[in-house]
């Protein structure tokens, strides 16, 4: 991938950037003795990080819904006009990121609380997010949540909970869309029979997930106590999958593997989401008409590495194909987006390639 002078520092400072803040913030301990000596102003790690991230994910989606330009066209002369599904999806991410995310969680709990805002009870940053399905075995909101809620908004809208509402997803629909994260997108995301088998993994985590839920179930009600063993898979699980993949690789790979590699790889919950969609026959789908020519440019933009063109042509003639949950589709649309001669929609066709 050719990077310009400017992008080459940019990655060359990112990496060590995303690591060190995922290390301070998970393992504040590992650097001070006194928590509190890592609190600005008061406000817990937690709070500055949701403030951060928040504000680069509003900039950017709002940037987006301001010069309402096609992100994803590839004619940077005349891009055309951002489509009302694009507008709906930036839309979405700014209003749930600004207040499911930071207003509500970090700023309106605690002043109805009545606690005094700018004096935080010195704690451990916690990243449990719900994407890792095991706090629904601990919760009965989370369950609720996990097993009720996200199916059937999967039977409804297919997985588009991660392009229009998940907060990891977030960020990745706004930087996916910037000059350099297309190029990321475009010529880094994994494709391929190698790459679609190494999806497979997140199956893997999916179950161990579920396993560790169950752990847990058990010891809440004491039917199995064992607090090293909870302790020790715990551990890990904080290390191995939210530390060094969920954050340092799912954000620091940015620049190498696309936007998306935590949630083609690694995510649980999208696991379960794709599993639910295809038992359910949910109603999400990709289709192709007549009108392709073959460029092939939807393949590029997909951030999941999904060959969308295979089922839109052969030999540069349209096969009127269609797909839904039998592929990782998160329903960004920046295939639909992105081709010049709009031959693809959110549809139901029904009809397969040969
Ligand atoms: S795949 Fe997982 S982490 Fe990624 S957007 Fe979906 S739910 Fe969120
Ligand atoms: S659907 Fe559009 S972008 Fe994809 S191969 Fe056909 S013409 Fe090209
Ligand atoms: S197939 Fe299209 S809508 Fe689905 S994830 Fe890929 S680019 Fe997005």
């Amino acid at each position: 991938m050719k990077r310009t002078r400017s992008e080459k520092i940019f990655v060359g400072l990112f990496i060590p950037t995303v690591v060190i803040f995922y290390l301070l913030y998970k393992y504040p301990l590992w650097f001070v003795d006194d928590i509190s000596t890592l609190m600005p102003f008061g406000k817990n790690l937690s709070f500055w990080y949701a403030l951060v991230y928040t504000f680069t994910v509003d900039y950017f989606a709002l940037k987006i819904l301001i010069k309402k330009t096609n992100v994803y066209s590839v004619n940077r002369k005349k891009p055309g006009l951002l489509n009302s599904y694009q507008t709906w999806k930036f839309s979405s991410i700014v209003l749930v990121q600004t207040l499911v995310y930071f207003l509500i969680p970090f700023v309106i709990s605690p002043i109805l609380s009545g606690v005094d805002f700018w004096n935080d009870t010195p704690r451990l940053a916690a990243k449990t997010a719900h994407v890792y399905v095991y706090p629904a075995f601990t919760s009965w909101g989370i369950a609720a949540y996990v097993f009720i809620v996200i199916p059937i908004v999967v039977w409804f809208f297919g997985k588009r909970y991660c392009t229009w509402f998940c907060s990891c997803g977030n960020l990745a629909e706004v930087i996916g869309t910037t000059p350099w994260g297309k190029k990321w997108v475009q010529n880094g995301t994994p494709r391929g029979l190698k790459a679609k088998m190494i999806e497979q993994l997140s199956t893997i985590i999916l179950v161990f997930a579920v396993l560790f839920g169950l752990i847990l179930f058990l010891d809440g009600i004491k039917i199995i106590t064992s607090p090293g063993l909870v302790e020790g898979i715990q551990n890990t699980q904080d290390l191995l999958i939210d530390f060094l993949f969920g954050s340092a690789i799912g954000i620091g790979a940015y620049p190498f593997l696309g936007t998306r590699v935590w949630c083609r790889y690694g995510c649980p919950l999208a696991k379960g989401m794709q599993l639910f969609g295809k038992i359910s026959h949910s109603r999400f789908k990709v289709s192709a008409d007549e009108n392709c020519k073959g460029y092939g440019l939807c393949t590029r933009a997909c951030p999941m590495g999904i060959d969308v063109a295979a089922y839109a042509h052969k030999d540069r003639k349209p096969i009127f194909g269609s797909f839904g949950l039998e592929e990782p589709c998160i329903g960004c649309g920046g295939c639909i987006s992105i081709c010049p001669v709009d031959a693809l929609k959110f549809g139901d066709i029904q009809k397969l390639p040969e």
